[in-house]
């Protein structure tokens, strides 16, 4: 019987192949459940056509396959649940916490935060798709498993935000929150470019009366020199790496050196015993060139 009390997700977007950030976020969500004899679930988030690359979702799934990681459940795809989505959007409008806008862009402030065109001309979310949440004046705090704690004022920091986009669909933000809260997801695994949305997630939950989950943000890679990596480079896919050599990368990367010479399975049964989040660590470099991963 798996353990009741934890269950946890990646939520991959197919907007290209795993690369080692985002095997670095797979391993840590998947770990952290397995140690837990917990439930692992892996998301498909294809809820942005523009950006999504036709293929890549099976590639990831075959991916993690290859590299030893089964979720306990069937995959949830995103691209499937867009009544619930909607649904949340108009539940928020209904209760007066959401506004439908047909503001563009061209309207944000130089901060990139909405000055509230919309917030009182009650426009029909029947004709018009732009929905916003309407952020409130107050810090919303959360303590992070590897982050510590963190606060942030939304009103001030992000002001009000899209819930459903332009184009009708839903923006990441709402469609995340809704799935961890249907999926039954109590921790949250993923990489710290996300920590700054949680608190929009956060109200989210709050508005919609769902629980909120734990949240662990895991090191994004710098450069040695620990400058910010390019966008190109850990955004490189794992491509034909050995499994056992992409695996230690990310095992170490995330604070924990399996001994050499393991095959894949010794590997993970050493990783699942040895496994401990005070060990990973906040900042992290990477290890090396991961394009010259060693095949
Ligand atoms: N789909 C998001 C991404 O790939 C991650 C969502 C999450 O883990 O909350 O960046
Ligand atoms: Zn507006």
């Amino acid at each position: 019987m798996p353990n009741p009390d934890y269950t946890g997700r990646f939520a991959p977007s197919p907007t290209g192949e795993l690369h080692f950030g985002s095997l670095v976020a797979a391993m840590g969500s998947y770990l952290q459940a397995r140690s837990r004899q917990g439930t692992w679930l892996i998301r498909i988030e294809d809820i942005d056509p523009p950006r999504e690359v036709p293929g890549s979702a099976k590639i990831i799934l075959s991916e993690l396959g290859r590299l030893g990681m089964r979720a306990d459940r069937p995959v949830l795809y995103q691209s499937t649940r867009m009544d619930a989505y909607n649904g949340a959007c108009l539940a928020l409008v209904e209760k007066g916490l959401a506004y439908a806008c047909r503001c563009s862009r061209k309207v944000l402030r130089t901060d990139g935060t909405y000055p509230g065109h919309c917030r009182k001309l009650a426009l029909d979310p029947a004709e018009v798709p732009q929905i916003r949440f309407r952020a409130s004046d107050e810090s919303i705090d959360f303590e992070d498993t590897v982050m510590g704690m963190n606060s942030q004022n939304l009103a001030r920091a992000v002001g009000d935000f899209v819930i459903r986009r332009a184009d009708g669909m839903p923006a990441y933000q709402l469609a995340v929150v809704v799935d961890d809260a249907h999926q039954e997801i109590t921790e949250v695994v993923r990489g710290a470019d996300l920590l700054d949305s949680t608190p929009r997630q956060i109200a989210l939950q709050r508005a919609l009366g769902l629980p909120t989950p734990g949240y662990c943000h895991l090191p994004l890679a710098v450069a040695a020199d620990g400058s910010k990596l390019s966008k190109r480079a850990g955004t490189d896919p794992i491509g034909n790496a050995r499994p056992e050599t992409a695996i230690s990368m990310a095992l170490d990367f995330l604070g924990h050196t399996p001994p050499e010479g393991l095959n894949l399975d010794a590997i993970w049964f050493w990783a699942i015993s040895h496994w401990d989040s005070d060990r990973i660590p906040r900042r992290r470099r990477l290890p090396a060139p991961v394009d010259v991963l060693p095949g």
